[in-house]
């Protein structure tokens, strides 16, 4: 069900939003060759719980921890556990946060060292593709615009369009409706309204789109095992237009990144 924000819950999700954004870019200080995903689990909730918020992961549909934290060509909720990152790999980390009722979700991809240019050019371009959606996201659009701007972007590399995993509706459910795919057709769908607010997260492989689902009922892989990237915001219609929740501003600060890719979607009064 499409569940419709008031200006004060918006404001409300914005920190739920915010405290997933300084969680990411705390972990994208300690992400290096050596270090376990178990131990950026552990930064990641202390630090959640710190600021008065709840793992918006831990425990839902029974997942074990508070990331999500999927490797190469592990595609999304992967599960924390002991073994070291290692230089030239990537690591996408998924973040939730349940605070004042309200539920922030979000994501990045890292690299860990040096990654080779194809890789880096995959993240570069998903990371990309996810604004090109955000962009499509106002009042009047419908979820097929968003899905068909972001299919026709990473199409255009070359690259697979997972189809089995969408973005969505966020709210006091961490998944509401509608549901967000990055495929799909112009004027299709779900109408976007003011007051929406959704995730929008393409995950995009280097080849192929098909995807393998792991036997521990968590774990998903690209069938060919190459490289798959993950990027994702939480996203209010104000005013008719995007306006960011989340921001990986803090992930920048962290990593001496400089980007105005998020300016436009800024609220007016920041
Ligand atoms: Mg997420
Ligand atoms: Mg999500």
């Amino acid at each position: 069900m499409v569940k419709i924000k008031t200006p004060e819950e918006i404001e409300i999700m914005r920190e739920s939003a915010l405290i997933v954004s300084k969680t990411l870019g705390l972990i994208a200080k300690e992400i290096k060759p050596g270090v376990t995903t178990l131990q950026l689990d552990k930064i990641a909730e202390e630090f959640i719980r710190d600021n008065g918020g709840i793992p918006g992961f831990l425990g839902l549909y029974d997942f074990p921890n508070t990331l999500c934290m999927s490797p190469n060509q592990q595609v999304v909720h992967g599960i924390p556990n002991n073994k070291p990152l290692k230089n030239g790999e990537i690591i996408s980390v998924d973040c939730g946060v349940l605070k004042n009722g309200y539920y922030g979700d979000h994501a990045y991809t890292f690299e860990v060292g040096e990654v080779e240019p194809e890789t880096k050019k995959l993240l570069d371009i998903t990371k990309q593709s996810l604004y090109v959606g955000i962009r499509e996201f106002k009042a009047g659009n419908r979820v097929g615009d968003v899905g068909f701007a972001i299919q026709q972007f990473c199409e255009a590399e070359g690259y697979g369009v997972v189809r089995e995993l969408v973005g969505h509706g966020l709210g006091e459910k961490m998944h509401e409706g509608p549901e967000m795919p990055n495929y799909g057709k112009r004027g299709r769908g779900k109408k976007f309204v003011e007051g929406m607010v959704v995730a929008i997260e393409p995950m995009i492989n280097l080849g192929t789109r098909k995807i393998v689902q792991h036997s521990d009922g968590w774990t998903i892989t690209t069938l060919d095992n190459k490289p798959s990237a993950h990027f994702e915001h939480d996203i209010a219609i104000v005013n008719g237009k995007p306006q960011l929740l989340s921001t990986f501003d803090y992930i920048y600060d962290a990593l001496g990144i400089k980007s105005t890719e998020e300016d436009e979607f800024r609220a007016a009064s920041n």
